[in-house]
């Protein structure tokens, strides 16, 4: 079964003039220096004896949390969607972690590299960072059955309606699924929040999905006040 990619929120090895945007944030450096990081993460049954599982929001990137730029990794595209940043900040105070879990076949078609989507990716835990936004990790898939790079042109296990993403963040970050939320914009979100457990929430309540969603929202800041209105009752 491949592996989803994942961005561990360090600093490229190569210092590039420009790329002052991804400075790992406080909780990356902390992270890295827990113990079992860089093995296969301990079974959450196994952390459980030590300490509580947490809760997370899993958030879709694209036409959920950032505006959908068409395989564009330029970190000067990168945009918020209205009511993002509000409605994060509140699930932060909440205690909820916020996971990005995205498919991005633009790896296996061949419009960008793994390398480049990294690069964008830690620009934006670090643009959100710089707002007052902790984004604990972002987990992607980068396959797809169509591509045409033969080496991601497969049948995978993480990318989206599966929930490979969302089960190798709950073990990573010792997470109770089914206090957890998936909020998304398509079918492919809502399906992979319900596999793995979750309760979910599809932004954008025009969207025509099959996928019977347990809330509909929409924008972040209206998925937020739906998540912790239900938490308190
Ligand atoms: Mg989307
Ligand atoms: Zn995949």
């Amino acid at each position: 079964m491949p592996e989803p990619g994942r961005n561990k929120h360090r600093a490229p090895r190569l210092k590039r003039k420009g790329a002052a945007c991804c400075a790992p944030t406080t909780r990356a450096r902390a992270e890295r220096k827990s113990p079992g990081k860089a093995c296969l993460a301990p079974t959450t049954t196994a952390r459980a004896g030590r300490e509580p599982l947490g809760k997370a929001v899993f958030l879709d990137r694209d036409g959920t949390m950032i505006v959908d730029t068409e395989f564009s990794v330029d970190p000067a595209r990168l945009k918020p969607l209205p009511g993002a940043l509000q409605g994060l900040r509140l699930l932060q105070k909440a205690g909820y972690r916020i996971i990005v879990i995205t498919n991005q076949s633009g790896v296996a078609r061949g419009k960008f590299d793994e390398a480049s989507l990294r690069a964008f990716h830690d620009c934006m835990v670090s643009w959100f960072g710089a707002r007052g936004i902790m984004l604990t990790a972002v987990y992607y898939c980068p396959h797809y059955a169509a591509g045409t790079l033969p080496q991601y042109a497969i049948a995978c296990g993480c990318r989206k309606p599966e929930p490979g993403m969302l089960l190798r963040a709950a073990e990573d970050h010792a997470l109770d699924l089914a206090r957890s939320w998936m909020v998304g914009d398509r079918d492919c979100d809502i399906g992979a929040g319900r596999a793995a457990g979750c309760r979910t929430i599809r932004i954008g309540r025009n969207a025509d999905g099959e996928t019977p969603a347990d809330f509909e929202a929409v924008g972040l800041r209206e998925a937020a006040r739906i998540i912790l209105t239900s938490a308190a009752s």
